[in-house]
């Protein structure tokens, strides 16, 4: 059932799922957008959600988790075992740019003062649930895995659920203990950050010699989080062509293993089938990252090699970047990875190269657009701030106008205004154009940019474009703030929660004082407790900065 205005992405209510307006689509939106992994995440949620449903917050990953894991699992069934790969490859990298507090609460964790925190905290029990489950799946293999949960959803079905039940049902199929992994994983905060450097040295008394590993624990390691242990998988591949896989126990600081070989490998691989939830950082010889971004066995593996060669002044990783940035074969994970390493290193030339041939298909062209904002100077090469012009004002998928033209805004602001406020003007579908010109103009701050954002707080506004704009006023108005204080006071008793909430949150930004008295009525007249929470919270913070 799809409702205007509905906050969220779906709501998996049983037997008939909710989807905001946005998910009816024309022929342009279609073009580089579908609804699958929504239909498939909140599909599974019938089973993972409603059939059993998670006892208390704490253990909402049991939802979210299986829910999120069920999108990769049908781009697995669509379109093969590199999709699924790539969109865990996705998932891995938020969680390690956010899950890194070892004191923050865990997955699964009592510690929240109100279920909203759960949905965004750092240890995501969607991304981390779904990577969490993949572990598991891969340490048991499939058959064992998908007994398992199909004896999960029959134990449990019409009942609330908690952790330690599903990890029961693990072990009772399983016949091995998941308790450390749980607790690892689960229960604890952070995730391992392993430096895992590969070696060779050739033998003086044998025909070959000796493959040697070096795993360290860089996270930081105490009394309350102890170095994790875990089998880290290795994969070595001969130069004949021929594949050995094997594991390094770990569980303190640091580890070494050796393996005497007949011959150097092409290339050593560490956990290319992302069996680990960990930030994996490996040093090797330059020929086997080389070998392994070519050749690597999974996505994962070659983008994590591809993603490493960063160091400069070396001509053959850089035209080896260059190619797999250009291999339409190639995931776009992969590509992504090699297009930033590109950035890194500053190859403007290359890059600008990459601009000028064909750039395809349309969601590789959004994230090298994406990718475009990273770059320090986007002027050493013409090319590249013509190219992200052209895709802002003509590219035929809105994703890529979106993300070119916010590249543009951060890189060259002066050309990216005009293009903002033309888009500030012109209607697409989940009006995505008029959004990214809001988010444009946070960062142009040009001519006209307060005015146009004070429309669009309108009620005539798509309601997403008007939280964005609410979001943005803090930050293009610091010295002008009366107008804007009038507006968001004024927003906060609005009928649509996103709305309220965007205008409580931009009025705590502005260290608005003279707005906790309006907090405070419209605490009074709050409608739910979820309401009052976000503005007892506004209220607090606004009090903390007077003092
Ligand atoms: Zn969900």
């Amino acid at each position: 059932v799809v409702v205007d205005e509905f906050r969220w992405g779906g709501m998996e209510n049983t037997g008939a799922t909710t989807m905001n307006g946005d998910a009816v689509f024309d022929a342009h939106a279609a073009i580089d957008h579908d609804l699958d992994g929504l239909i498939a995440h909140e599909l599974a949620h019938q089973w993972f959600g409603n059939l059993v449903t998670c006892n208390s917050w704490e253990h909402l990953w049991l939802n979210e988790g299986f829910a999120t894991l069920s999108e990769g699992l049908w781009l697995e069934h669509r379109d093969g075992r590199a999709a699924y790969q790539g969109f865990l490859w996705n998932r891995l990298q938020g969680v390690i740019e956010e899950d890194t507090d070892p004191t923050a609460p865990g997955m699964a964790s009592k510690r929240y003062e109100n279920p909203e925190e759960i949905f965004g905290k750092p240890a995501d029990p969607y991304s981390k649930g779904a990577l969490v489950l993949h572990a598991i799946r891969a340490k048991l293999g499939d058959d064992l895995f998908f007994e398992a949960v199909a004896e999960y959803l029959r134990r449990h079905a019409g009942n609330p659920v908690e952790t330690d039940q599903f990890r029961r049902v693990l072990e009772d199929v399983s016949g091995e203990s998941f308790d450390r992994f749980f607790w690892q994983w689960v229960t604890r905060a952070g995730v391992p950050r392993l430096r895992v450097e590969t070696s060779w040295t050739d033998s003086d008394s044998f025909d070959g010699g000796t493959l040697n590993l070096n795993i360290e624990q860089l996270q930081p390691i105490d009394g309350d989080s102890p170095a994790f242990a875990l089998d880290l998988p290795v994969y070595i591949r001969e130069t004949s062509g021929a594949s050995v896989r094997t594991s390094v126990r770990i569980d303190t600081r640091a580890a070494e293993a050796t393996f005497p070989m007949r011959q150097r490998p092409a290339f050593v691989a560490i956990d290319p089938e992302l069996a680990i939830v960990a930030d994996i950082e490996t040093v090797r010889p330059g020929d086997w990252a080389l070998a392994q971004a070519e050749h690597g066995p999974t996505v994962a593996a070659r983008a994590r090699a591809a993603s490493q060669l960063t160091e400069t002044g070396d001509n053959a990783s850089a035209r080896l970047l260059s190619n797999i940035a250009r291999d339409e074969a190639e995931h776009d994970a992969v590509r992504i990875a090699a297009v930033r390493s590109l950035i890194e290193r500053g190859e403007t030339g290359m890059l600008g190269a990459i601009a000028m041939g064909r750039v395809e298909p349309a969601s590789f062209r959004a994230a090298f657009a994406e990718a475009l904002a990273d770059l320090p100077d986007l002027a050493s090469d013409e090319r590249l701030g013509d190219w992200l012009e052209r895709a802002a004002r003509s590219d035929r998928a809105l994703t890529v106008q979106g993300a070119a033209l916010i590249a543009l805004a951060k890189t060259d602001p002066a050309r990216a205004h005009p293009i903002a406020l033309y888009f500030s003007e012109t209607d697409a579908h989940a009006d995505r154009l008029r959004r990214a010109a809001v988010e444009a103009l946070a960062k142009t701050r040009g001519e006209h940019t307060l005015d146009t954002l004070l429309a669009l707080t309108g009620s005539d506004t798509h309601f997403r474009t008007r939280v964005a704009a609410i979001e943005a006023l803090p930050k293009v108005a610091p010295d002008n703030t009366a107008p804007v204080r009038v507006l968001l006071q004024d927003l906060v008793g609005n009928r649509l929660g996103a709305v309220s909430h965007a205008a409580i949150d931009a009025l705590v930004e502005l260290g608005d004082r003279e707005a906790t008295s309006t907090l405070r009525q419209a605490r009074e007249n709050a409608r739910s407790d979820h309401d009052r929470w976000r503005l007892d919270t506004a209220i607090k913070a606004l009090e903390n900065q007077a003092n």
